[in-house]
């Protein structure tokens, strides 16, 4: 999956007006409805008030949905100066990217794409029945956001138990259990399921994100929806979540990430010229866009709205 982020720009979503600091360190954040191609998706970020959280850049919630087997695939598409972060929560999709990786995403399963200065993957959507699934972007650093583009896939992930729940590690580290997947910023992105009530350990230097998945969570003492984020400021030294019934959320973490960062479409940049490159050598099929062998359409999009005659 993948989020065409139309402008630089993203409207604050409907009813309400940014985070609005409801206590001592906690904003609740809404989202936005949208779609990308036939799956129904809830936009976390970016937001206008909150477009980062750590070098996190992009979150879409999406599904769960029933769908026949090929009805919510995503075709080749470019993508620059982000990693792809895809989290399969039911169904299964298949990753084929221009590097020839071909790959198929179960639930518990991480991939995890690093763009660089340009790769092209497509999400093939397989299996018939429900999909459920969470895309995230995180924006590469100025060190490597130039560099060569690359494929990882982690079949198991390293789990920390919490007591009334239990951590499974994506990205960098919660407690004593770290992934092995690549990180290119200090960022932490886990999925924690919680059976009754947990508390999560974080690093006191990160601002974290908390999205509930499949019902409503009290996220350090507020209420929150599937459709909303829990933002969580820094110097906190745990997390403390609960539910009536159990559920699984997403937290995403980092060190506020201070580089300036730039997205239209499926680019993660600094400047509009450097967009304007890319999507031009996307449009004319040029070697740093090869494209992955599959059986769906490449995608395009016109061109960025400051580079129309
Ligand atoms: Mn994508």
């Amino acid at each position: 999956m993948s989020g065409p982020v139309s402008t630089a720009d993203v409207p604050v979503p409907a009813g309400t007006a940014g985070p609005s600091r409801d206590g001592r360190d906690i904003a609740v954040m809404g989202s936005r409805s949208g779609a990308v191609g036939a799956l129904p998706v809830q936009r976390l970020l970016p937001q206008r008030a909150r477009r980062t959280v750590g070098a996190w850049c992009f979150f879409d919630h999406g599904g769960p949905v029933e769908a026949p087997g090929g009805a919510l695939g995503i075709g080749p598409h470019p993508h620059i100066g982000l990693q792809t972060v895809t989290w399969v929560l039911a169904g299964e999709l298949v990753h084929r990217d221009g590097l020839g990786s071909e790959q198929p995403i179960r639930p518990g399963e991480l991939n995890l794409m690093t763009a660089g200065h340009g790769v092209v993957h497509a999400e093939e959507h397989r299996s018939p029945g429900p999909l459920h699934v969470v895309q995230l972007w995180v924006a590469q650093p100025d060190a490597t956001r130039e560099g060569s583009p690359a494929f990882e896939h982690f079949g198991v992930l390293p789990q920390l138990d919490l007591g009334g729940g239990s951590a499974t590690v994506l990205v960098g580290a919660i407690g004593g259990a770290r992934s092995p997947a690549r990180r290119d910023t200090d960022h932490v992105g886990a999925e924690i399921a919680v059976r009754s009530e947990c508390v999560v350990p974080v690093d006191r230097r990160y601002e974290h994100v908390v999205v509930p998945l499949d019902a409503a969570m009290e996220v350090a003492g507020k209420p929150v929806t599937p459709d909303q984020a829990a933002y969580l400021a820094p110097e906190r030294d745990e997390i403390l979540l609960r539910t009536a019934a159990p559920g699984r959320a997403i937290l995403l973490g980092g060190v506020p990430f201070e580089e300036r960062v730039l997205m239209w479409w499926n680019y993660v940049a600094r400047t509009r010229e450097e967009i304007t490159a890319a999507h031009h050598d996307w449009t004319a099929r040029r070697p740093r866009f090869a494209l992955p062998a599959s059986v769906l359409d490449p995608i395009d999009a016109a061109s960025p709205p400051w580079d129309r005659s």
